[in-house]
């Protein structure tokens, strides 16, 4: 691997994300020389951190996410961590760290290349990258931003912090993270669709019946329940992760795989999703909050949860494309806290065909993203002993050392920042049209909550969801596959 000359500052050095996820991958980076000589990582936050304190912080990450570590390497790669105490709403700190960066710049050669990433909570994003502007802290080389999500509340607030944003970085230059796009089932899908004859000339609207994408929790919201009220499911989940598996599931073959190729691919086909109107919304969705085992309010209950609240902790839903390969097939999509195991699934549902022996399974296509990984087709064969057709999965799996081998989403992605390839990353076009459909739905159920009888279901806890989740199937044939 290429050896990328940088000097990284990240916004939220002493959080949880910079610990649990990007120090541990920076380290698998550095082993493997993407960034080793001339780099350093500024950590800033409030607390007034050491330098060595940051360091230690930085080794205590790496060993808690590996089991054998070579300990000069990890000394090594710490001695390249400096921490500044900033508190990102004071502009005169900008200064300090403008200074800071300039000096490592020039202690490892770094060429001027600047990484800025955004580990910290949303409502300061907007106000980091208006100072990186107006304090210049931008370097003479390359200048990419890590935005993590979520980016925005709803449309408006999105389209707000764009501007902030791209009135200092280009949009090739932003990369809006969902980790969920470097989970190697995810990445997976592409190659599984354009590669296989078996599944791209079999996966279009003329065999497709639906599509299901599950996106299933074990657990409620714990401690994050002032944050989670405030968002619910549908912006918590599908706004990005659900929407990026559909999308990669419905989007027509791009002409070559380029960043610019694909992310095309995709803006063609959500230009042609279909937002549904407020009698679509009550009809085609279904939001739930979770009880307690006794039957009564649970969610309601949570620390820092609004007694009265109508945040839905469940949706299912659906969405249809007018152009790609399904267009026009319904894909039905669901996610909740509290189901009975964490699954996160897709399912491929085939059409029916005529056969001679009347009675016949359905043909389905599965993608098991998480817990585990695997792929496998249901087919219809003979029983040995009577003529009767039985079902059998043909399985794509992989083995648990295959399993050990795959690098988090965070190291596959923030290599990606490094060598400047953002195809797994969301383009603003992409996630204004997810804004819109999600706004709308957003909106229906505000106008529903607003005439003082909101449709809320409510269901118990490590089942499978609210039951009515099954309503908003079009034909009385169709039911969730995976139950
Ligand atoms: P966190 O609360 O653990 O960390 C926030 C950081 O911001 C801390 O370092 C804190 O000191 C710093 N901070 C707060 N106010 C500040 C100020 N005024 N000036 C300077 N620093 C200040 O949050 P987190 O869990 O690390 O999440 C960070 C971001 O990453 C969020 O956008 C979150 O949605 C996203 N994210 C986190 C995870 C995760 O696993 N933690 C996963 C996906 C996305």
């Amino acid at each position: 691997m290429k050896n990328i000359p940088v000097v990284m500052i990240i916004f939220g050095g002493s959080g949880d994300l910079a610990h649990r996820k990007l120090y541990p991958a920076l380290f698998n980076l550095y082993e493997q020389g993407l960034i080793h000589d001339n780099f350093a990582v500024i950590g800033t936050a409030r607390r007034p951190w050491s330098h060595e304190y940051l360091r230690e912080q930085v080794s205590d990450a790496i060993h808690e996410t590996h089991d054998q570590v070579d300990e000069n390497d990890v000394k090594r790669f710490a001695s390249h961590f400096y921490y500044q105490s900033h508190d990102v709403t004071n502009v005169e700190h900008y200064e300090t760290l403008k200074k800071l960066a300039q000096e490592l710049d020039d202690r490892y050669s770094a060429q001027g290349n600047r990484l800025f990433y955004m580990a910290m909570a949303p409502r300061f994003f907007g106000t980091i990258a208006t100072h990186i502007n107006d304090q210049s802290l931008t370097g003479s080389g390359f200048n990419r931003i890590v935005v993590e999500k979520p980016f925005g509340h709803d449309l408006a607030s999105a389209e707000e912090l764009n501007k902030e944003i791209t009135a200092s970085f280009n949009e090739d230059d932003i990369f809006r993270i969902d980790h969920y796009l470097g989970k190697e089932m995810i990445q997976n899908i592409m190659p599984m669709r354009f590669t296989n004859p078996l599944i791209k000339n079999i996966c279009t609207s003329e065999n497709v019946k639906n599509i299901q994408v599950t996106l299933a929790e074990r657990l409620g919201v714990e401690a994050r329940g002032g944050y989670y009220d405030t968002s619910g499911a549908l912006r918590d989940m599908v706004q990005n992760h659900i929407f990026q598996i559909i999308t990669l599931l419905a989007m027509p073959e791009p002409k070559d795989l380029s960043s610019s190729s694909i992310h095309k691919a995709k803006q063609d086909l959500l230009e042609s999703m279909i937002i549904p109107t407020p009698e679509e919304v009550e009809k085609d969705f279904v939001r739930g909050q979770y009880l307690g085992s006794d039957n009564t309010f649970a969610y309601k209950k949570e620390p820092n949860v609004d007694p009265e609240s109508t945040t839905e902790t469940f949706v299912a839903g659906k969405v249809k494309f007018k152009k790609g390969p399904v267009a026009d097939v319904p894909i039905y999509f669901r996610t909740g806290k509290e189901f009975k195991e964490k699954k996160n699934r897709i399912d491929i549902v085939l059409k029916h065909m005529n056969n001679p022996y009347g009675q016949a399974h359905s043909n389905n296509i599965t993608i098991e993203i998480d817990p585990v990984s695997k792929i496998y087709i249901t087919i219809n064969g003979k029983k040995i002993d009577t003529s009767g057709i039985r079902r059998e999965n043909l399985t794509y799996e992989f083995s648990k050392e295959e399993m050990a081998k795959v690098p988090d989403g965070y190291e596959r992605l923030l290599h990606d920042v490094f060598v400047d390839d953002s195809t797994n990353f969301t383009h603003w076009s992409e996630l204004k049209r997810y804004w819109e459909f999600i706004d709308t739905v957003e909106d229906a159920w505000q106008k529903e909550n607003e005439k003082g009888n909101p449709k809320i279901s409510q269901y118990l806890p490590y089942r499978m969801g609210p039951k009515e989740a099954s309503d908003i199937f079009e034909s009385p044939t169709e039911h969730w596959i995976y139950e």
